[in-house]
């Protein structure tokens, strides 16, 4: 065997000289060729990739390799790495080479990862099903007929599928999580601030945040260790010191949202599932209680406003001139504009721009953007004042397992996908979807756990231990 399923193993078989780095990532490069037909990914980085990998197999014969040799990671389509084709599976960024690389992707290099290729996603991150992408939608590993969730749709494939160790992703809103727990993966978006967002592509930068996805919360605590830490190049990223001692996992104060299973999308056997854990955590003697949640209905509502509002700012660069696709032969400035976007953009990411130009005009302001900043306010203070009382909240990833493609074709219903992962973004805590549940159909399903802000290896130590993922 030359492609041992997770990191830890691969490094274990490196160890016993059981496998190579070249033959590792040929197998993944192979494997992902193999399942062209799930369309994860657009482009893989074949070139780079191989001479990453025999650079770390010298280092690792030398005994001078990084933190991360042997890791096989695939990177989100709106990670930028130097010298590779980046186009946050829009028409409007086709053809675009990055000229720089993102801190995560200098970082993971760095510490001697190989990165296979970049992974297909929803078109700027936008979406629940990896479905409005300018590649066409991604078939989820356990059953292509489904999706494997979105934005980051390829990014969960890729690890589900066996392909590689390691994701790099994006979470705007749960993109992170919602897929993982589509594909049966781990999927972590850490707090607001502690990894840097410099070379990622924007979508709301007040949210937007990036993490791993991997097969087990050992794997995503290798990666986030590498990648967590201030840089220079984002402000928003946070200077606070690193905890020095290894966390303490023992009895735990958990809370749960006993709205969240009583939520009529809710499925049965989902909520069946995590009731089951409510009762096993007491059982082991953690104390769980129910937790109040507050405002719970405009969680989706206050996102999408402010998300919006964000993306339209964020992509009014995008407009021929500066950046992105210049359509042909428009006569004057405007025509330009227009028709570039017009050309450029889908029908998901023009309805937002509508709807966040439409937030933040002169009339409605106050009445959308300014009132959703309060009510996000009022929603970030209560959830930490939820978790001021508990170590951890748990809720379902998700309200169901993966869909068919084609399902959801109502962007409302789209949005309500996001009903338990949004409020980790506005409230900027870290938050992990565990792989814990798999369904009478077969499909996997995800438990998802909030921590306080910068509790993010806590929060891991917990998946770990107390989860056993
Ligand atoms: N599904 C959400 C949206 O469509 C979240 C996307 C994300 O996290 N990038 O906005």
């Amino acid at each position: 065997m030359n492609m041992p399923r997770t990191f830890h193993e691969a490094k274990a078989a490196l160890a016993s000289g059981k496998t190579t780095v070249v033959d590792m990532t040929r197998a993944a490069l192979a494997e992902a060729r193999a399942r062209a037909d799930l369309n994860i990914f657009p482009e893989l980085f074949e070139e780079s990739a191989l001479a990453k990998a025999s650079e770390v197999d010298a280092k690792i014969a030398e005994g001078t390799a990084g933190a991360l040799a042997g890791a096989i990671i695939s990177i989100k389509d709106n990670l930028c790495y130097a010298g590779h084709r980046v186009s946050t599976s829009s028409r409007m960024l086709e053809g675009y080479v990055s000229p720089y690389s993102a801190t995560v992707v200098e970082r993971v290099i760095a510490a001697d990862a190989v990165i296979i290729g970049r992974t297909n996603c929803d078109e700027f991150a936008m979406g629940s099903s990896n479905e409005t992408s300018v590649f066409g939608p991604v078939g989820n590993p356990l059953d292509p007929a489904r999706v494997p969730g979105g934005s980051s749709g390829g990014a969960a494939a890729s690890v589900a599928a066996g392909i590689c160790h390691i994701a790099l992703a994006s979470d705007t809103g749960g993109s992170i999580r919602q897929p993982a727990s589509f594909c049966g993966v781990v999927g972590f978006k850490p707090t607001y601030g502690r990894v840097s967002r410099h070379g990622l592509i924007a979508f709301a930068s007040s949210f937007d945040q990036i993490g791993p996805l991997a097969h087990d919360s050992r794997d995503i605590d290798s990666v986030y260790r590498v990648i967590a830490g201030p840089d220079e190049r984002d402000n928003t990223s946070s200077h606070k010191p690193f905890p020095t001692s290894a966390p303490e996992t023992g009895k735990l104060s958990i809370g749960y949202y006993h709205q969240c299973l009583e939520h009529p999308g809710m499925d049965p056997e989902i909520k069946a599932h995590v009731e089951g854990w409510i009762e096993r955590l007491r059982s082991e003697g953690h104390i769980v209680e129910p937790v109040e949640l507050s405002m719970a209905d405009l969680f989706v509502p206050t996102y999408y406003i402010l998300s919006t509002a964000e993306a339209s700012s964020n992509l009014a660069r995008f407009d021929g001139i500066r950046y992105g696709h210049r359509t042909k032969d428009a006569k004057g400035v405007e025509e330009t504009y227009r028709r570039s976007r017009t050309e450029g953009f889908g029908p998901e990411v023009q309805r937002r721009i509508l709807l966040g130009t439409f937030v933040l005009s002169a009339g409605f302001y106050d009445a959308y953007y300014a009132q959703g900043m309060r009510v996000r306010r009022i929603i970030r203070d209560n959830t930490l004042q939820a978790l001021s009382r508990c170590d951890v909240l748990l809720t379902p990833t998700c309200p169901s397992t993966a869909f068919a493609k084609g399902q959801i074709s109502d962007p409302v219903s789209m949005y309500l996908q996001d009903i338990f992962t949004v409020q980790a973004n506005l409230a900027g805590v870290p938050a992990i979807s565990l792989p814990t549940g798999t369904h009478g159909n077969g499909l996997p399903f995800g438990i998802q756990l909030m921590a306080k802000p910068f509790h993010d290896e806590r929060l891991l130590a917990y998946a770990r231990e107390v989860f056993s993922t």
